[in-house]
Order: structure tokens, then sequence, then C-alpha cells
């Protein structure tokens, strides 16, 4: 290991914005700043090296860091002229945890390190506050209990109890019949008196010593120890391990920990601290933007205790716009009690230098950035600036409007956002029109409609979203313990906190619905009541809302609605169309759907299909007036049975077809002949089986023993497929008949179709030969009794490692070949889809598999059956077409194998054709930057 530490301070710094991977994105965010000369506190890092060393060594400090530590605590000293551990001069730090990818919330920072009681009577005689000092001194005693000596926090409650009983004493309140809560709004932390906070110090050592048997660490250098350690151990306690397995952060990444001098924004009201984004998070637009509390500090903005003010003014003149920093006349929708708190009305010139900051911060590293600063006795300190978490619409807007700019490539563009979450704006909204009672309203935190059942804990939203069940999870406001919760939940309401509260900001992160800062709800055991308010803003009553009770969030608007309001389809937005534009002109991939209706048809090809990569007949058979006659078919004796039945199934499936092709107009459809095996459209219980047997006049008794002769053990390797029609090829001809006839009824109407009639199943060549003679048998009928011929494609899927090995002979039959990923990967793991539930998680888990191969293709195993397929394929019939159906075609990291195998086109549902366009283009840039750079770019 070279250097353990990494020092920042006064103009220079060790690090840089390219040391992400060493220094954490808070390390190197705050050495680039510290370079660019932006006002930073001083401080140092310690690398992600020293924790990956901590815990291979079992959690010990490699040798020489502490010395290393000594001499950078002495280059601080030097810097500020402040010295740590002596009350004369104290010098404060913050220790900070900082991962390579930024992990909100997820590990614990510990402020105003480096008291005791001296020192802290020395910081009092410093800052003139004795108040300050007490309360910055029982702040850090708390904090440092809860994470270096695990004391929890609730632990205090009481003896913080105490203490506001006290001060209430002392400011003549009759604090007697107050509980906790009205205790706290009658008693806030500001008002807790100089005396009454002494006692709180004294009585939570106390409450140290008790529990630990061992006395609050007097000594700083102790203190300091014992915080590095314990940002070390973060990294590995439980939230964080939720976290990172959610976004997919390896373990070995580490986390780097920061030491910085601590600057204050609670010395009074020229004091503050805030958070602020250089475009809007949540719609992407560009303005400046963000919340502060004046006389607060670290966490109080985002823990949503206070509800925060806005950075800016909304009224004509207020406001900046991002990048540029000029003042923008706005549209007057002031508020004006927002106006009077903003920092802009409240401290101009501190306001005008963050707006300056934050302009060179998104040019510098030309990309929104989320920045936290505070402000002591009027001067300002940034304390952390990194890329900017954004909704997937803000995300398009940003990347869009940044490359009209000219701050970004059209192809960065492309690469900026994050085509997973592009999925939650083509999702539906709230039914503007349809009738619905608005319960209360609060911030848009995180866009997107969502209604479920009304939980108050994390656990029961996991517990009930378990069973399948659409939750809301409502809480007063969320911390990172309910991770699990959100993560279950469709949608979060809470009662305070901000746009930049916990809520929100992992709400966003997860592209889940959010309500957040919704003041007319309280939660509390177990139910919720919301103060009903009329439109002139007056109480008008009250509604108890229980846990199990349906609502609806409303997260572009913040509205909350009682019980379950309809939705309408996403409406996509011109920037959107403009970054898929850009998409579609580098991308090589072709991208299909699978639709098996016309309907869903015509939604793929709004979003942009190609062609249909699978439709799926047998969903057709299923239909009320159709199942009927499938049933007839499956339980007929003999071949001339099944073909009544079969008639009567013919003009529906004719006329799904018909509906598709027009439709899909001038575009490919695949249509995928029976594949399921016969007894899964039998009747599953004994009500619907007494049903059939009055309406086929077959015995009850008969019936039964049908359906166990069909039974089979293992349905997935049983009679299905083109087994089916080998044994009864009349399924298939009348499937090929009606989708030759529908193909040449819309082609007389002069509608260009182009049928593919795909095979599934098979693994010989004999199969597919036998089934393709069958359907040219029938197209040469069809044909003559029409007078027209179509151009149609005969091919097969192949979701058999058999199919695979013997794709060259395959190919001799077949004009196209789909790989069917979801059987594929069944049948090459030996895995079925359905039973795996109960143990892949595990598998996962033990890093068996990096991710859910039926989620994400599994490259090394079954990639490496498609490239031979791919191979033997195109060796035998050059030009052979070849596509994805299945999960598979719509993950974008599957996307980009199937870029660099060199396949033909991806085919997914129909929501996740924007998601593939996106990645197929940012795997073609991908793909093409590994090449080797271009000429021109
Ligand atoms: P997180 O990653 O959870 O945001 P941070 O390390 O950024 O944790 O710190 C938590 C809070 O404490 C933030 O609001 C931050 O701005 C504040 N903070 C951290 N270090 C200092 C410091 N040296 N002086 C003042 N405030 C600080
Ligand atoms: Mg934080
Ligand atoms: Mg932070």
């Amino acid at each position: 290991m070279a250097r353990s530490i990494y020092f920042f301070g006064a103009g220079q710094a060790d690090g840089d914005a390219q040391q992400k991977d060493l220094l954490g994105g808070k390390g190197a965010g705050l050495a680039e700043m510290t370079r660019l000369g932006i006002p930073v506190p001083p401080g140092f890092t310690l690398t992600t090296e020293v924790c990956n060393a901590y815990y291979a060594a079992g959690k010990v400090l490699p040798a020489g860091v502490e010395d290393e530590i000594e001499a950078a605590i002495g280059r601080l000293e030097s810097l500020l002229g402040a010295r740590f551990g002596s009350p004369e001069a104290p010098l404060l730090v913050s220790v900070r945890s900082g991962a390579r990818a930024s992990m909100p919330g997820m590990m614990d920072t510990i402020l105003n390190l480096g008291m005791n009681d001296e020192i802290a009577a020395g910081l009092a005689r410093r800052t003139g506050s004795e108040r300050f000092a007490l309360d910055a001194y029982r702040r850090f005693i708390l904090t440092y209990s809860d994470i270096v000596l695990g004391v929890p926090r609730d632990r205090f409650e009481e003896a913080l109890g105490r203490a506001r009983r006290d001060a209430a004493a002392r400011l003549g309140v009759d604090a007697t019949r107050l509980n906790a809560a009205e205790l706290e709004r009658k008693v806030p932390d500001s008002l807790l008196d100089p005396a009454s906070l002494a006692a709180l110090v004294q009585r939570q050592k106390e409450i140290v010593l008790g529990a630990t048997g061992s006395p609050f660490p007097d000594d700083p250098r102790a203190q300091l120890g014992g915080a590095i350690r314990a940002v070390f151990d973060s990294w590995n306690n439980h939230r964080a391990q939720v976290y990172r397995k959610m976004h997919d952060i390896p373990e070995a990444w580490g986390t780097a920990c920061n030491v910085q001098a601590m600057v204050f924004g609670n010395l009074g009201d020229d004091s503050g601290t805030g958070v602020a984004f250089t475009r809007d998070p949540s719609t992407g637009e560009r303005r400046f933007y963000g919340e502060w509390l004046p006389n607060a500090q670290g966490e109080d903005v985002v823990a949503g205790v206070r509800t925060p003010h806005p950075l800016s003014r909304s009224g004509p003149g207020g406001g900046a716009t991002s990048g540029g920093g000029a003042t923008s006349g706005g549209v007057a929708t002031s508020d004006d009690a927002d106006d009077a708190s903003s920092l802009e009305a409240r401290m101009p010139e501190a306001y005008a230098q963050l707006v300056a900051v934050q302009a060179r911060l998104e040019q510098h590293f030309r990309d929104m950035q989320d920045l936290e600063f505070t402000i002591q006795r009027g001067e300002l300190f940034l304390l952390q600036c990194r890329t900017g978490k954004r909704t997937g619409r803000a995300a398009v807007r940003i990347a869009v409007e940044m490359a009209r700019e000219g701050l970004i490539s059209q192809r960065e563009a492309i690469l900026r956002v994050d085509p997973g979450s592009i999925d939650q704006l083509l999702h539906p909204s709230i039914d503007e029109g349809a009738p619905k009672r608005l319960l209360a309203r609060g911030l848009p935190a995180s866009p997107g409609a969502a209604t479920g059942q009304v939980v108050f804990s994390a656990d029961e939203a996991e517990r009930r979203a378990g069973q399948g069940k659409a939750v809301i999870l409502v809480r007063s406001e969320t911390s990172p313990e309910d991770i699990h919760g959100m993560k279950a939940a469709r949608g979060v309401l809470t009662a305070r906190g901000g746009m930049t509260s916990h809520a929100a900001v992992v709400a966003r992160g997860m592209g889940k619905s959010c309500v957040a800062g919704c003041s007319a709800i309280s939660v509390s055991q177990g139910q919720m009541a919301v103060t009903i308010y009329d439109e002139h803003g007056h109480a008008t009553g009250s509604i108890t809302v229980k846990a199990g009770d349906l609502i609806t969030l409303d997260g572009g608007t913040g509205r909350v609605y009682l019980g379950a309001v309809p939705t309408v389809p996403a409406a996509l937005s011109g920037e959107f169309e403009e970054l898929i534009g850009w998409a579609d002109a580098v991308r090589r991939l072709r991208v299909r759907s699978n639709a098996d209706t016309p309907h869903d048809a015509r939604t793929a090809r709004n979003f942009g299909a190609e062609g249909i990569g699978l439709c799926r007949t047998e969903h057709m058979f299923f239909d009320e007036e159709r199942i009927h006659a499938v049933r007839e078919m499956i339980l007929a004796d003999g071949e001339a049975g099944r073909r009544r039945a079969l008639a009567k199934l013919l003009p529906f499936q004719r006329g799904d077809f018909v509906g598709v092709f027009r439709e899909m107009a001038g575009l490919p459809v695949t249509i995928r002949l029976l594949d399921p095996p016969l007894h899964e459209f039998l009747p599953q219980d004994e009500a619907q089986l007494e049903q059939l047997s009055r309406s086929v006049g077959v015995s009850a008794k008969e019936l039964r023993r049908k359906s166990q002769e069909l039974a089979e053990y293992n349905p997935m390797l049983g009679h299905r497929g083109c087994r089916l029609a080998i044994t009864s090829p009349e399924i298939y001809e009348m499937q090929a008949r009606a989708i030759l006839e529908a193909a040449c009824e819309v082609a007389a109407a002069g509608i260009e179709v182009e049928p593919e009639i795909m095979i599934p199943l098979s693994m010989t060549r004999r199969e597919l030969a036998i089934t393709r003679a069958l359907v040219e048998g029938v197209a040469e009928q069809v044909f003559a009794e029409k007078g027209r011929r179509v151009d149609v494609r005969f091919g097969t899927m192949i979701e058999l490692p058999r199919a695979a090995i013997m794709a060259g002979e395959l190919a001799e039959e077949a004009e196209f070949f789909s790989f069917g990923t979801n059987d594929l990967t069944q049948t090459t793991l030996g895995i079925s889809r359905d039973d795996a539930g109960r143990f892949l998680g595990a598998y996962v888990e033990a890093g068996i598999f990096a991710k859910d191969p039926f989620q994400s293709l599994d490259v090394p195993g079954v990639g490496a059956l498609i490239e031979l397929a791919r191979d033997r394929g195109r060796a035998a019939r050059p030009g052979l077409k070849l596509g994805i159906c299945g999960e598979h075609g719509g993950d974008p990291s599957s996307i980009g194998y199937f870029e660099r195998a060199g396949l033909d086109y991806v085919s997914c549902s129909p929501f996740r054709v924007p998601v593939a366009r996106l990645a197929a283009a940012q795997a073609a840039l991908t793909a093409e930057s590994a090449r080797g750079p271009r000429a021109t770019d």
C-alpha cells in the first residue's frame, strides 16, 4: 500500500476527482473542490485500501496508519491555528464515510468529534455561546455512543425528555401533562438552555457508563480512533449490505473515511446548513434548487425533523438558472412565507456566492451536482459535491438539455441515462378525469402513480408484499432502517421531511412514487389520522386510515387519494423522443416486442418496436369464448373430433392475426405455434370440471380420467412445443392456416405483411422438416384458395442445449433462430424457473451467480450455447437471422451482451421497448469505444 492518507486544504489537495476508487466519491469531491479554490474545511481521507487492509487483518488498522493520522492532524492544526484536544483553541472534526458509489445515509457520520468537558468549556469561551458548545457536545455524545459504543439512541430519549422538562420549568411552561411529541414541540432543541444541556451531558455519560461498564472516552485521540474504526465497520452493517445488494455494489470496494475540520451552521441566525442541486432532480428543469435551515447542523435538513426552507425566491427576479448563474424572471407563483425564509432573502451574499459555486461545479463536472453546504456566521463552506441522483424523467431532460447547451455531446447524453431508470417514465399516471377523493397534499418527491394497502412499518411492508399485495409504506419520516420496506412497497408517504429527505432521495433512486412532508397526516399507533382541509385551507374534519386500507399516491403532484384511482398510459416527453432518436441513430441491434394481441402490438409500435419477435398463440386460447373449443379439441377422442373443434377456433385465431398484422403493417411478425402442454388448458378445480362436464356432455369421471392421463411429472420437459405437432399435426395445421389466411386477407387490403412462423422446442432437424412440410402444404392450399401468395419465413426457437449444439442441421430447415432464453436458461442450468424461488436467492447471496440468471443472462453458460448456435447456424446458412425473445431481451446488461454477440434483434415486452432501444444504443457506443478511438467524434 502506497500511502494511506490524502490531505486537502487551503487550495491544495493530494487527490483529485479521478480517484474515486481510492478516495471514495466524497473524498474525491472534497479534494477536487479544494483544488478549484472553493471554500472547503480542510481535512484528510483514509483510502479504501486502508479499509480493505483493515478487514484483511481481522479489523485492525494497518501498521503506520496511526502515525500518518497523527501527522495529518498536525497539518490541520497548523493550517487552522487550533489544536486537537486543546481547550484553548479546540479543533473539532467530523468523521465521514464515503464509498466509491454514493450510498446516501447508508453509513454513519460523526460530527463534533474531539470533545470532553474542558474542551466544551473552551469552545463556549471561543464562540461566545455556551448553549452552542453544550448542544454540540451532547449531540456528539449521542451519535458517538450510538455508532461507536453501540448504545442505541433511544436509550437517551428519557434523558432528553428530562432536559426538556427542566428547560420548560425554567421557561415557566407547564409541561406536566404533555406527551413526548407535545413536549418536543413546546420545547424544541433550540430552547434547551445551558443548564439543562449541562445536566443532559452528565446524564448521557452516566447512561454510557451503565450500558458499557466504562466511562465515555474523554481522550479526543481515542475518540478519533474509535470513530475511524466504526466508519470502516459500517461498510458491513445491515443497511449498507441491503443497499449494496440492490445497487450491485461489490463488497470488495470498501469505503474511504474522511476526517474533516468542523464548521458550524448552528452558531445562530447568521448560520445555517443546506443541500442543493444544480438542476431540479425531480423534473430536470434547469434551475438552481435546494433547501436549507437556519441555525442548524449536519443532518438536520435531510433528517426531516424540521421542514426546511427553499434556497431561492420563487417570484420574478428570484431564483437562478443553473450553470450560467444568471437570475431569471420566473413565473409569479411566489409563496410569501417561503420567499421570506429563503436563503436568497435571508443571506443574499452567501446565496450569491453559492450560486456562483454551483455554476462553477456544474461546468467543471459537466453534470448535475448535488451539494452540501454550511454557512458559519455568514461564511460559506462546501462539504460535499457529487453527481446528483435524479428521477428517470430528470435524467432524460438533463442529458438532452446539456447536449443542446453544448456541455456534453449527444453520445455522452445517450450514455448518461440509465436505461433502467426510464422505465418509470413509461408507466401509467393518475387519470385526471377519473372520480377520486383527495385526502391530502404533500411534496411531489418522486413521480409516478401507486396504489396499495397502507402499512406502517418496513417489516409489515415486506411481509404483505411477500404475499403478493401492493403496499404503500406510510411513516412519519423514513430512516435507513426502512430500506427493505421501501423496496417492497409500491410507494412511500411521509408526514415530515422535504424534497431532499431520506424518503425522497431513496424513493427517487428506486424509481418509486413518493409523497413526502405531508403535514396533514399524523401517524401513530398503527393508524394514520388525516386532517381534511377545505379550499381556503381551513380544517374541516379528519379521517382515520388503518393498515390495509387502500390509498393512491401521485408522486408527480404530491397528492394522496383515498382508495384506488384509475391510471392512464404514459405520455413521452419531447426530450425523451429526442434522446431516443439520437439512440436509434447509433444503435445496431433491432428492437422488437413480444405481443400477443392487437392491443399489445399497438402499444409496442407506439413505443418504437420494429416488429414482433414473439406472438404467443396460446394466450389467444384462454379467452372465454375460445377455451371451450380448445377443451373440446383436447377431449375429442379421434382426429375427426379434434378437427371439428379446431375448425371452431380457426376464425378466432385468424381474426387475432388480422388485427396484429394490421397494427404491425410493414414490419415482421413472428408467430410461435402452440407451445404449452395441453393439460394446462383443462379446468383446474372441481367446480369448473363439473361445468365443463355438463357443457360437453362428457361425464365428470371421464373428464377426471382424461385430465389425469394428460398430467405430467415435469411439464416443462413434457409433451409440449413441436412435440404436440408430431402427435397431433392438425393443431399446427389449423394455426398455420389461420396465420396465412390472415396474411392474405391483410395483404389483399393493400397492407404489407411479413409473417414469420416459429416452431417451439425443436432439437432435431427431422422435427423441423416435418413441421415445415406441414406449414408449406397448408400455405400452398391457402395461396391457391386466395389466389395470392405472401412471403412467409419459417424458423425455430432455440430453447434446448441440443438445439444449440445441432444448430448447423437446424439451420438447413430454419430461416431464423430465436433464442428462447427463459427455457434455454432452465434447460441449460437444469433449474425450473417456477421452483427456483426457494433457493436461487441463496445462490445469488453466496455469489454462485452474480445475478439471477433468469433476469440477467448467464453469459458464460447460456451465452456459450448462444454463440455455438450462432456460429454453427450461420455457417450452414449465411445471413441466418438471430433474435432473442424472453425476459433477457429487455434487460440492459443482457442487451449489452447480445450486441457483443452480434445478434440481429432483441424482443421484449412493450413497455421495455424504449429501455431496450436506449440500452442497445449504449451497447453499440460501448462496443465501439472498446474497439478503439474513432477518427472524429
Ligand atoms: P452522508 O453521506 O450521509 O451525507 P456526510 O458525511 O455527508 O454523510 O455528513 C452528514 C452531514 O454532516 C451532512 O449534512 C454534512 O454536510 C455534515 N457534515 C459533515 N462534515 C461536516 C463538517 N466538517 N462540518 C460541518 N458539517 C459537516
Ligand atoms: Mg447524509
Ligand atoms: Mg453527505
